[in-house]
């Protein structure tokens, strides 16, 4: 590591602990003759010049007896804790604190759940999932800022390594979780897994069935909201992860080839997508939307010698898998999951409509169907041009520029995203003197497509008069 690196770390460390409530857990601990350290993301990102608001202390003793203390003194504040893993945590100035009693770990095979026992903080260093996690700043009065780094984390860190400080082996396999987790942090820091970390995760892989799907889930959410989420999931997939738990995924991956005729391989189309789409939008849904849109492809995929490889109604299909999916992974099974169905399901839609002369009630059906959700329908069609041929993909997103205009037009004009019936069933019924039945959703459904095609505009006077000139069709009333 270079002496201007080394330099550069000391001054990002004074900066972090720069703020006074370190001076006060300090004098405190001083005062109660305990030694305390902070720990693990606080350090790692403070050397990495982004401070967080997350701060972990290790304490040489009973954590949740020292946070007590700490919190009547700071003033009367609420403190949380969690007896069987002797931690404790409080907010204080916006920050959150959390408290733990050094500890030495042990573990059986079939649980990441530790045997727990009291140890200094070395054990409690050596029970971190990396290098880079497990360095600690003393907030001791003797060495106040000083960095304890057993395992050259800091070197890791300057590297942009993520490597387990004891053997991978035994660190994954006591808890598969953090298999996730080196490829979460590797993903977010872009940092390479060390080596011989990296083929352990391999090796290790089948122990990740010991973890809960709701842990499993939390950990791939994290990743899929990083800036550039293809790269973690490519290395699930390397690792043989996704296979274990998502193996729906992993069935877009592959190529097949018959008369010579190739499909593209639909997992790196699907990892492009994301990508591309990450650029324009942080939203959780709308990402997984891109990583479902395709999900359907594999099971509907045909070959015939006129047309080549077909697909069809994989939007459909795709749109029908996207609850089992979210109920394996603990996903939410709520209107985050129908935003998802319904933009795997519409996700052709908007490609169709660039492929040709526009009209515009095509527009106002998609805008229908669509309702609110139609700019994050056209941002993941859009993201969805993936060519090699970039006069091709220029082509199009020139077209979906054109839909765009169309579709603010249309809008100002026809008000379809939110479609409310602009004539009531009681109406109709009081109208025609009719009783509840099919009758009447017959004719709520004629004036909806009449708007929808364009016959009448959507207002309530055309649409009285529409409904009337139908009732003497039908001869009602
Ligand atoms: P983030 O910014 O995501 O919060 P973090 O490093 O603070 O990053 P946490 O999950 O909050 O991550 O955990 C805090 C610290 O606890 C880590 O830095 C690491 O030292 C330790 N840690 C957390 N989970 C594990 C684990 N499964 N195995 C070993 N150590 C862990
Ligand atoms: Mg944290």
């Amino acid at each position: 590591m270079s002496l201007i690196n080394h330099v550069l770390s000391y001054i990002h460390m004074k900066r972090c602990l720069n703020d006074t409530i370190f001076n006060q857990l300090s004098e405190f601990a001083e005062e109660q003759g305990i030694r305390i350290y902070v720990i693990g993301g606080f350090v790692r990102d403070c050397l990495l010049d982004n401070p967080g608001k997350d701060i972990d202390i290790v304490v040489e003793g009973s954590g949740i007896d020292f946070a007590r203390k700490l919190a009547s003194r700071l003033g009367n504040i609420k403190v949380n804790y969690f007896k069987n893993f002797g931690t404790a945590m409080f907010k204080y100035k916006g920050i959150e604190f959390e408290f733990v009693g050094a500890r030495k770990e042990s573990y059986s095979r079939n649980s990441r759940k530790p045997i727990v026992e009291d140890g200094s903080l070395k054990d409690d260093q050596d029970r971190r999932d990396f290098t880079i996690n497990a360095m600690a700043l003393s907030l001791n009065k003797n060495n106040f800022g000083k960095l304890i780094d057993p395992f050259n984390g800091l070197k890791d860190l300057d590297d942009r390594i993520i490597k387990t400080p004891l053997d991978p082996d035994k660190t994954f396999s006591d808890d598969p979780l953090r298999m996730l987790r080196a490829i979460r942090f590797a993903t977010r820091l872009n940092f390479e897994i060390e080596e011989n970390s990296y083929k352990s995760i391999h090796n290790n892989r089948e122990r990740l069935k010991i973890i809960s799907n709701e842990r499993i889930s939390d950990e791939l959410n994290k990743i899929i909201l990083t800036k550039k989420p293809s790269r973690g999931i490519k290395m699930l997939e390397s690792t043989g992860l996704l296979q274990i738990f998502f193996p729906e995924f992993q069935n877009l991956k592959g190529i097949e080839s018959v008369d010579g005729k190739k499909h593209k391989d639909n997992f790196y189309h699907t990892l492009e997508v994301l990508d591309r789409l990450s650029v324009k939008t942080d939203d959780l849904w709308l990402r997984w939307a891109a990583i479902l849109h395709d999900i359907g492809k594999p099971v509907t995929k045909k070959y015939d010698p006129e047309t080549g490889w077909t697909f069809h109604g994989h939007d459909f299909v795709g749109s029908k898998m996207v609850y089992n999916i979210f109920k394996k992974l603990k996903l939410p099974l709520n209107e985050k999951m129908k935003f998802v169905q319904k933009l795997v399901l519409l996700h052709l839609r908007p490609i169709a409509l660039v492929q040709d002369i526009v009209s515009d009630s095509a527009i106002r059906r998609m805008i229908f169907e669509a309702g609110d959700d139609i700019d994050d329908l056209m941002l993941l069609c859009e993201a969805d041009i993936t060519s090699k041929n970039d006069l091709k993909v220029k082509k199009y997103l020139n077209n979906f520029k054109h839909v765009r205009e169309k579709i603010k037009e249309i809008e100002e004009k026809d008000s379809i995203r939110n479609f409310q019936p602009p004539v009531r069933g009681d109406e109709i019924i009081k109208t025609f003197q009719l009783t509840a039945g099919p009758v009447v959703g017959e004719i709520k459904d004629a004036i909806k497509e009449a708007i929808l095609s364009g016959e009448i505009p959507n207002e309530r006077e055309a649409a009285w008069k529409f409904m009337l000139k139908l009732g003497k069709e039908r001869g009602l009333g």
